[in-house]
Parts: structure tokens; sequence; C-alpha cells
């Protein structure tokens, strides 16, 4: 087939060979004349080895590029690596936005809560909808997650329809909403599936995840049994275990007391949405030290550790209204996300320390994963009966063990790709046929840079060397006029002879000068890196490390 044919393409531009910050798109028609679809939008959050960053984003260049054919970017649902990145990108697509009701909701209260966030207009769809954008038709089907409204998409085109899970699993008994829609992806499967485009996070799980039903259970019983006081945290999104834990505390006459703004929007926007009728009002912090310990439940952001959220600063005592005491007790209805233990193991030690006690998921079923493992995959490869598998949404291992699961099944072709990889769905064998830019972009402060700028490298480097920091002036023949200034930050004081840095830096920049070959004393640039290669050698002679070396020289 030639390349200018009809075609339908695959590309993720993040979320593959990763977790978060994901981002899909759908290419449908001739080269010249093809329409592009965009499927979530989200963050990945940094670690320690990102200094100072706080989100990394997708780099949507090449969508800039392409802003004229792309015709819509569908929201699966509101977590932040599927959403977490519209309000900084999409002011440079201004693309339409289609999202269901809770989504919608939740996206409009962040947008408020930050201040200066442009105006975000988003189509608002109804859960199991149908509707068209471009030449794609969408149709959405309701999957059990671990937040309301999780949507896989069948989208529909002349090569055949592919179902994008998006975040799934299988929860007979989810404590809101509906069950995986089991008899719209039969349905699909009767029709024909051409491609699965789905989740991995949990293909290295064998079995099935517990229902939220079973958490919900065990919740009840360690709140009711509850000696005194009791927090639990939790993922501020997850609404099925926020009404788990509000049933449970109603059920052994305790007030609810949200803590954590974080919290506070998602019960706003579940009560406005629905997804919490029924369930007792909840009273502000202010509340809870009026209530005898044993008739109140702290429901808390903070599950990861994350030291400004309601746990730490409660652990710290550092909360104006809630605190906690010997024989409380701290449930972790969560799992620690990697790269968060250290942060997490902080809080919980700083609990256990004050002789709280503390229940985390190693020991009880206080926390099930949103993500479908192994059995349950294989449940939806029966249903959809795919002609091509594509595992997205996790990092390598588990796109491999996603793949091979799938290649068991018999399903006729996997496809392993990574982000940028341009894979054509049809016609033809399918295939990884080219690449289309991608990338990182890091959120600094109020800026977005590029993840190749030296910026988060150098800031790196700070972090094992200090700097020194030298100046001067000298005249037109290069002779000095003034003693050189130098200063150091982050460099110890003295070498192990005793002998003050600074001095040696001094002397080091002296000499250098005064020693210069006449000619090269007429550039000052020639000056300034003679002397910051003899500064840096100097220093690293008693220290063993070579700093970072900046040199100022001034022509009077
Ligand atoms: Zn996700
Ligand atoms: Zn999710």
């Amino acid at each position: 087939m030639a390349a200018s044919s009809d075609e339908l393409l695959f590309a993720p531009l993040g979320g593959v060979g990763e977790i978060g910050m994901n981002l899909s798109i759908y290419g449908l028609g001739r080269e010249n004349a093809r329409k592009w679809l965009a499927i979530d939008l989200g963050v990945a959050f940094a670690g320690d080895d990102l200094p100072g960053v706080d989100l990394i984003l997708p780099d949507i260049g090449y969508l800039v590029e392409q802003r004229r054919n792309l015709v819509g970017l569908v929201l699966t649902h509101a977590h932040e690596d599927h959403f977490g990145a519209i309000i900084d990108l999409w002011p440079r697509l201004r693309v339409p936005i289609y999202a269901t009701p809770f989504t919608a909701a939740l996206f409009a209260a962040k947008r408020l809560a930050e201040p200066g966030a442009p105006d975000i207009p988003i189509n608002e769809v109804p859960l199991g909808s149908r509707f068209s954008i471009g030449p794609f038709d969408v149709e959405l089907v309701s999957m059990a997650h671990s937040i309301p409204e999780s949507n896989g998409l069948i989208i529909r085109t002349p090569h055949g329809a592919v179902l994008h899970t998006g975040d799934w699993k299988l929860d007979p008994t989810p404590m809101i909403g509906p069950p995986t829609d089991e008899a719209k992806l039969r349905a699909l499967g009767e029709a024909g599936c051409l491609a699965l485009v789905g989740d991995s996070t949990n293909a290295v799980r064998d079995g099935r995840s517990p229902s939220e039903a079973d958490v919900a259970k065990v919740l009840a019983e360690l709140i009711g049994n509850s000696p005194a006081r009791v927090a639990v945290t939790t993922f501020a999104s997850n609404v099925n275990r926020i009404r788990a834990v509000a049933d449970a505390a109603r059920a052994c006459e305790r007030e609810v007391v949200v803590v954590g703004r974080a919290m506070d929007r998602v019960v706003q926007v579940a009560r406005e949405t629905g997804y919490l009728d029924g369930v007792q009002d909840f009273r502000s912090t202010d509340a809870y030290g009026y209530l005898p310990p044993d008739k109140v439940l702290a429901l808390c952001t903070g599950s990861q550790g994350e030291a400004r959220a309601a746990l730490a600063r409660i652990a710290r005592d550092e909360h104006p209204d809630v605190t906690l005491s010997r024989g409380d007790r701290v449930i972790f209805s969560s799992r620690t996300i990697p790269g968060n233990e250290k942060a997490v193991g902080a809080v919980i030690n700083g609990l256990v320390t004050q002789g709280i006690e503390v229940i985390t998921d190693r020991t009880h079923l206080v926390h099930v994963s949103g993500h479908p493992r192994r059995a349950e995959l294989e449940d939806l490869f029966s249903w959809v009966k795919p002609r091509i598998a594509l595992p997205v949404h996790g990092e390598a291992l588990h796109l491999a063990e996603h793949a091979a699961l799938a290649r068991r099944l018999g399903i006729p072709e996997v496809v392993t790709c990574r982000n940028g990889d341009l894979v054509r769905l049809a016609p033809g064998k399918p295939s990884v046929i080219d690449e289309v830019p991608e990338g990182r972009l890091y959120k600094d402060g109020r800026l977005l840079i590029q993840a190749d700028a030296r910026t988060v490298a150098d800031r790196r480097r700070l972090g094992f060397v200090g700097v020194v920091c030298v100046a001067f002036a000298v005249d037109e023949r290069g002779t000095l006029v003034s003693d050189p200034a130098v200063e150091l930050i982050g460099i110890p004081e003295v070498d192990g002879e005793g002998e003050k840095m600074d001095a040696i830096a001094y002397d080091a920049a002296l000499d250098t000068v005064e020693n210069l070959p006449k000619p090269r004393r007429r550039d000052p640039e020639a000056i300034a890196e003679s002397v910051r290669r003899a500064v840096r050698a100097a220093i690293a002679e008693g220290w063993g490390k070579k700093p970072i070396c900046v040199v100022q020289v001034v022509v009077v």
C-alpha cells in the first residue's frame, strides 16, 4: 500500500514506556488530507532527579504543527495522568474538548482554583453516548476505575473499530457508578474489532483485583473497632473510597471531617454530579476539636507523603484544627506510588513515634488498584476479540507482559511501540511505519521549559558541586586594575591542610592573569577562560571535586 493511501494511524505522544503523561493520537485519511483525534492530555510527576521541576508534560510540538488537522481532544477520565496538562497546553491547541460530566466538572473546579488559568470550554457528553468528531465516530464505554466516569472509547472508522480502553478494571461491585459495560464490549466483539489499544499497568499481576466492595468491608471493620480517633487517607479523586469511608463512619456514628483542599474539591464535585447522593453531610475541620474522639473520622489528603498535604501536617502536629495522639489510628487506604516511598515512610514513622497506630495495604485489604490484572485482561480480549493488540499505559515491563499475554491468547497481531512511533493500523499488516516528534516539557515555576534545555541539568550538577565566582577588572592591555573578587557557594571553606578555599581561588586567579602571555591578555574572553580553568583545577586539587566556575572580566 502506498504511503499516500487512505490509512488509519495511531501514535502515542506520551504514556508508553512510562507511567503518566498520557497522550495518544489517531490519524485518518490520506497524508495530504489527514485528520487527527487526540485522546487525553496528562502529566507525570517529577522525582528527585529533576530538582525544582513540578510536573512533566508531553511536548505537543507535533500537534501544534498539525493544529488545523486536529479535530478534537477526548478525555477518558479526570486523573492527572490523563487531564493534568490541559490548563498549560490547551492554549497552544485551542481544540474542542469532549468529556463526561464528572470529568468536566472536576476540570472546571481545578481551573477555578488556579489563578490566571485561561477559560477553556468543554463539550460535555453523556456517559455511553455516541458522537462524531470530524471523520471519527466515537462511542463511550463505561469502565470501572478508581475515579467516577472512566470511559473507554470505541472509535469507528471506514477501516474498522478501535477500542481505546482508557484506564479500567473489572469490578462487579464498584461502590459508585456502573460496572464495566460488558454487554457493549461483547457487542463490539460480535460486530468486529480491528484493534484494542489498552491499559498495561497491572499486566504483570496474576488473577483479578479485588472489588471496591471488599475494601469497603475491611474499612468498615477497621473504622468500627477503632478505639479513639481515626484518620483515613486516600487519593483525593477516589470517590468510591470516599463513599466507603463515609458509610463506615455512619455505621459507627462517627462524623466525617474532610481535611485537605484537593479532597474538598472532589467531594464538592462528586456531590454536584450525584456520586455522593445519600451520603451524610461532612463537617468542616473546625468541628473536629469539639467532637469526642470515638465520634469523629478525619478523611485526609496526603496518602503519598506530600509534605504540604493534610496528613503530613497532622503528623507534624502543624494542622490548626486537626490533631492526633497516642492510641489513635491512621489508615492508608492507598498504594505508595514508586518514588514516594521515602516521603510516605517519613509520615508513617512520624505517626508511629507518637504512638499512633498505622494500618496500610501491607497487612489489610484497605486498597485495590483501578487497573486490570491478567485474568481481567483475558476477559476483555475474549469479549472484544480484536485483530490487533496494542499495549499502552505502562512501563516497558508492563507493555511486554501485556503483549506476551495477547500473543498467548492468540490475538493475530500484537504491535508494540514507544512514544513517537507512528503505527499504521490499517490497511494491511499493522506496523510501525514512521516516527513523529515527541518529547517532554518541564513545568518549572510558572514556565514550561524543554526537557533537553540545560536548566535542569545545570541544577542537578549544582546539587553535587558548588560554584566559584571570580570577578576582576583589567585595562586595555590586560593588566589587572582591581583585585579579583571571589565568592564561593556550596564549597567547603578550607581544604585538608586548613588552607582557605577562597584564598586558593584568589591566588590561582591572580597568578593566571599575571603570567598570561601578552597577546592573550588583550582578549577578555581568553583571560576569563584561562582563569576559569586555573581556579577549577586549584580548587579540585584540595577538594577532589571540580566546582562550577564563573569568571567575569570587565575591561575599563
Ligand atoms: Zn492512567
Ligand atoms: Zn486513571
